[in-house]
Formats: C-alpha cells, sequence, structure tokens
C-alpha cells in the first residue's frame, strides 16, 4: 500500500505512544508511511532524578535531553517512518510560570508552528492526520497549541486530508472513571491508616478550575482501530519513556496480556471527511485504499 501516509501531530515525547502507539505500529506492518511531529522538547517533566519542575534542581535542558534519547525509542520500536521535532520549549500545564517563557510553546504565535508545519504536510502530503481537540484531550496548553497549529497549517495547505482527534467514548471514560475513583479510594484509605488525611485526588482542571471531560460522545467517535495484533509494542514504546512512565505506573504494571485486554483498540473522532464516510471506520485509511493513493 505505497503511497498511503499518516501523520499525527503530538505536543510531548510519549504522547505518540500513549495516544497512537497501536496506530502506528499498525500502519508500520501493513507497509504504510509514518511520521509524527512532537512539538516540543518535553523540558517540564520529570528528571531522571525524581525531580519535578517546580523544583529549584530541576533542570529542564537535561530533562529534554533524557527525552530525546526516550523517543527515538519509541520511534524505532513503533517503526515510524519520519521524525519531525518541531523544537519548543515546553509550557507545563495551565497555570504554570513556565508557560510566561516566551520561547515556549503556548507563548509562540499560532503562525510559527502552523507554517512549519505546513510545509511538513505539503511535503509529505498525508491522506489522514491525527492532533487533538480544542481542549487538548485534557486541558494542557502544549496540547491546545498543538491542535491550534493543526488547524491553521490545514487552511494554508492546498488539499484536505482527513483529519481525526484521539479520543475516548465516554461510555469507557466512565468505567475508567469508577475505576480511578475506586482506586484512589483505597489509596486514602491506606493513608489515613498512618495517619495522611488528604482530599480525593480530581481529573485535569480548566482555566477557571472546572474538571475537563475527556470523554468523547460515543455517536461522536469515527474510528475505532483494533490494534490488539501490536500491543506488545505499544507496551514498549510506553516503556521507552522511562523517565515518564515509572515502572509501578498503572500500563506498566500490567501484564502484556492485561495491557492487549486494556488497550487493544485506539479510538478517533473524525472531524474533516474529505473522502464522505459514515459510521465507525476500522481501517484509518478508509476510503483512501480503493480510491487510489492520490491525494491531489
Ligand atoms: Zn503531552
Amino acid at each position: 500500500m505505497s503511497g498511503l501516509t499518516f501523520l499525527a501531530v503530538h505536543a510531548h515525547p510519549d504522547d505518540e505512544a500513549s495516544g497512537t502507539g497501536g496506530l502506528y505500529r499498525l500502519l508500520h506492518e501493513q507497509g504504510a508511511r509514518t511520521v509524527l511531529v512532537t512539538c516540543t522538547n518535553g523540558e517540564c517533566g520529570d528528571a531522571p532524578d525524581g525531580a519535578k519542575p517546580d523544583q529549584d534542581h530541576h533542570d529542564g535542558d537535561l530533562v529534554a535531553a533524557v527525552r530525546r534519547v526516550e523517543l527515538d525509542k519509541a520511534v524505532a520500536v513503533l517503526g515510524i517512518s519520519r521524525l519531525v521535532r518541531l523544537g519548543y520549549r515546553d509550557s507545563g500545564m495551565m497555570g504554570w510560570p513556565q508557560n510566561a517563557d516566551p520561547d515556549c510553546f503556548w507563548a509562540t504565535p499560532v503562525e510559527d508552528g502552523a507554517t512549519a508545519l505546513a510545509a511538513i504536510l505539503m511535503e509529505e502530503r498525508p491522506q489522514v492526520i491525527m492532533t487533538y481537540n480544542e481542549i487538548g484531550f485534557y486541558g494542557h496548553p502544549d496540547h491546545i497549541q498543538a491542535h491550534r497549529i493543526t488547524m491553521r497549517a490545514l487552511e494554508l495547505i492546498d488539499y484536505e486530508p482527513t483529519l481525526y482527534f484521539n479520543a475516548i467514548p465516554a461510555s469507557r471514560m466512565a468505567v475508567l472513571r469508577a475505576r480511578w475513583e475506586e482506586e484512589d479510594r483505597i489509596k486514602r484509605e491506606e493513608e489515613l491508616a498512618q495517619g495522611i488525611d488528604r482530599a480525593p485526588d480530581v481529573g485535569p482542571l480548566d482555566e477557571d478550575g472546572n474538571e475537563i471531560d475527556m470523554g468523547t460522545p460515543d455517536d461522536e467517535i469515527g474510528a475505532a482501530i483494533d490494534v490488539s495484533s501490536v500491543t506488545d509494542f505499544k507496551y514498549d514504546a510506553l516503556a521507552a519513556h522511562a523517565s515518564q512512565i515509572s515502572p509501578d505506573s498503572g500500563w506498566m504494571a500490567m501484564t502484556k496480556d492485561e495491557f492487549r485486554e486494556a488497550m487493544g483498540t485506539e479510538f478517533f473522532k473524525r472531524v474533516t471527511n474529505p473522502m464522505g464516510l459514515e459510521g465507525v471506520v476500522t481501517d484509518i485509511f478508509a476510503g483512501y485504499r480503493d480510491a487510489g493513493t492520490s491525494s491531489n
């Protein structure tokens, strides 16, 4: 299936693995060309010694150097054909002081990133593109900015690709949420036994302090891709980001069989639809295989 190209615009090193790791590997095995655009260097991640970005001895440049190597590893595991780093500084979460850095992605004019991305799109001419929705899936400024530069770049190019946002169906999100709440409740009970009394964890918040709904209504899902044959690779790609995803985190604590069970499908919402697709497709290149591979 030469001539088919998929491109995803991700905010940080590791987002390619969590959001699209299965899809990337699947497309690699199908012989498609795959391109990853990673917008930031990930300076605001945890340092290898565990230092958090708000701690004085946290060295963002060192973190970025470590994450650079980790991203290369993940890209190799997923068989990604081409990695493009836009090289912006990581912005941190909403309200963090890092966002005041004029070099950070969030503080950079959308036009800058959009122009750079448009040049890549014109060169690669991917039929299918993926990024996040307008709230960056979970409210992170760099994810919102990735959305914004992608939407603007689509106005700058001379053809219309099929655009998808990554998504978790609301019904599935409700199940996940119930599980997180139960895990947090058990953890708080254990902490209480040690004399620590804390409020329940909440999910990510928007600028007004309201909890962000990370679910997409089930009837808005436009693609459900069965990646169960390649979840081992997705697991290994996540593991490659060792400085960010600790071995006792939820994903890494799973066996590969459990991981396949939990992560065997990747969901997307269809945003542009030049091929006139209907319903939920199971192939991200639906509409392009029979129609030939030209996107002109
Ligand atoms: Zn991210």
